[in-house]
């Protein structure tokens, strides 16, 4: 258990507007956080109200939009019934564990049940210093915020689990990073930030009575049917891996790299977490790594899976002492869960490949795999870009093979061979020719965020005050999938020099 030293009260303003929170994780996780305020920032202004979001919610966006909403949104003002604390954490930071991280720079603020009856957790991240900052300062920078605004949105797009945006406030005030930065604050909403370094936390300090506890609250919170079973500790271990193998298959299919995939970073939920140095892959290579601080490749795109596994295996070891009294017991039976992942890994990835490929579900496993990897193996070979290469065989599917061929300029001949292989099998299968359509229309975005797109509307945002280029990019990022000649400029890749040398930083 952790200590409380630095209770202090809520500042409870009575003007402020009402939100029905319900803080189970300060009700019921008492020692795993510290009670905590934001710092008010100096001159806060609404950068980015995510008013879909509001409403599902069910809070009124134009009350948010107002004044005392504003005051809510940047931590001016702390709601009554809001109960900010700062959430104890570690984590395997590149392999190397850090037994005490936290929430250096995120507060959660309460928990909302929105309108579809799920709970959410409504957090801050930049709102200042808290005993988990260690160096830090508590801060955010207005780019990251809004990269992480519009990576979420995107993902959002996509349905691919993940935590979004309710707002992006500018603070007023300028961050201090290796220039001088405007700074922002992010109000995040996530189904809830526990995390596989949650577990570790506790791990670290051989406390069992406090992982029992956490173990129960994330299965009340997110497997509430397990809680009667023989053995909830080993399923919930098993729905993790099973939801994180179902989220990294869908990572994989839109050709998302997360980037710093430590152990923090790593929900139970099966949400994707903490957009850093997050990048799309645009011209197709496993290998591809964004992140400036990921010299050695560890969290490329194609290791995302085996990574996923190795971090599992972290959880699993924090539920050992739960899973049996006798060690060697517990080891066996979380080995035994542990290696459901590759498997269940390779169904998943298979499933979002045939719905890229536009294949029913009933075929061959094992040849279905093999033409998705060989088409794979043909976007690598000859440089195609990841979203183009896929969303161009709607066209071939509809007959029309000219624009997928251009892609491929002047090396047609493996590509034909392996047309013919899709359309013997395509037409070996059931499926309506409008249902295929619409599953490969639907599998194969035709907008992600670009890289080159999305620096320019963040430079938009921070160095010209100017929030026309994000409007429009989250525009055409929340319909992904619908093909419009006027996005047209958002479907192309940049020019490959530009891409070749395009590094993401972490949004500290
Ligand atoms: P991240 O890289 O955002 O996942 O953060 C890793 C850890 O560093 C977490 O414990 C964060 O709270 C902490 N951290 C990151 N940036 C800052 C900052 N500017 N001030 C304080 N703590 C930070
Ligand atoms: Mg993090």
């Amino acid at each position: 258990m952790i200590a409380d030293p630095h209770f202090q009260q809520a500042k409870v303003a009575d003007d402020a507007p009402q939100f029905d929170f319900d803080n189970s994780y300060a009700r019921e996780l008492g020692g795993f956080y510290v009670s905590w305020q934001p710092v008010p920032p100096p001159a806060p202004s609404l950068v980015r109200l995510n008013r879909e979001l509001a409403d599902e919610l069910g809070l009124d966006a134009d009350v948010l939009a107002a004044p005392q909403g504003l005051a809510v949104l940047s931590g001016a003002v702390v709601p009554a019934q809001a109960q900010p604390l700062a959430q104890a954490y570690a984590g395997h930071q590149f392999g190397g564990f850090s037994p005490q991280l936290g929430d250096g720079r995120a507060l959660l603020l309460g928990e909302l049940i929105d309108r579809h009856g799920r709970r959410r957790d409504i957090a801050f991240k930049g709102s200042g210093r808290t005993p988990f900052s260690r160096g830090g300062d508590g801060k955010a920078a207005l780019g990251p915020v809004l990269r992480e605004y519009l990576i979420g949105e995107a993902m959002h797009g996509f349905s691919i689990p993940t935590t979004r945006a309710l707002a992006a406030v500018a603070t007023g005030e300028t961050v201090q990073r290796e220039t001088p930065l405007p700074g922002a604050l992010l109000v995040r909403v996530a189904s809830s930030h526990l995390r596989v370094g949650t577990f570790q936390f506790f791990a670290a300090r051989d406390d069992e009575a406090a992982l029992r506890r956490l173990a129960d609250y994330a299965i009340a919170r997110h497997d509430p049917q397990l809680a009667h079973s023989d053995q909830p500790y080993l399923e919930l271990l098993r729905a993790v891996v099973e939801r994180q193998a179902a989220l990294i298959a869908r990572w994989m299919g839109v050709g998302f790299i997360h980037g710093v995939m430590n152990t923090d970073n790593m929900t139970i939920s099966g949400e994707t977490i903490d957009y850093g140095p997050c990048a799309f892959i645009e011209t197709y290579d496993p290998r591809t790594v964004f992140s400036s601080i990921d010299h050695q490749g560890r969290y490329a795109y194609g290791n995302q899976p085996g990574i996923a596994q190795w971090n599992l295996t972290r959880f699993a070891e924090t539920l050992l002492p739960l899973l049996h009294t006798d060690n060697e017991r517990a080891v066996a039976m979380a080995t035994e869960v542990l290696q459901t992942f590759a498997p269940c890994f390779s169904a998943r990835h298979l499933s979002v490949m045939r719905d890229k490929l536009g294949l029913d579900e009933g075929g061959d496993a094992e040849a279905d795999q093999a033409l998705a990897a060989d088409y794979l193996g043909l976007l690598h070979e000859h440089r195609v870009d990841f979203t183009l290469g896929f969303r161009r065989l709607l066209d071939a599917a509809s007959g029309d093979e000219a624009p997928l061929r251009a892609l491929f300029a002047g090396n047609g001949e493996p590509l034909s061979a392996w047309l013919l292989r899709w359309h013997a099998r395509s037409a070996a299968q059931p499926l309506p020719a409008d249902v295929r359509r619409r599953t490969m229309a639907r599998a194969n975005p035709a907008y992600i965020p670009r890289n080159h797109q999305v620096e320019a509307a963040l430079a938009a945002a921070v160095n010209d005050d100017d929030l026309a280029p994000f409007e429009r990019l989250l525009a055409v990022l929340q319909r992904p999938f619908d093909e419009r000649a006027e996005d047209d400029a958002f479907a192309q890749p940049a020019a490959p020099e530009q891409t070749a040398c395009y590094r993401t930083f972490c949004g500290t």
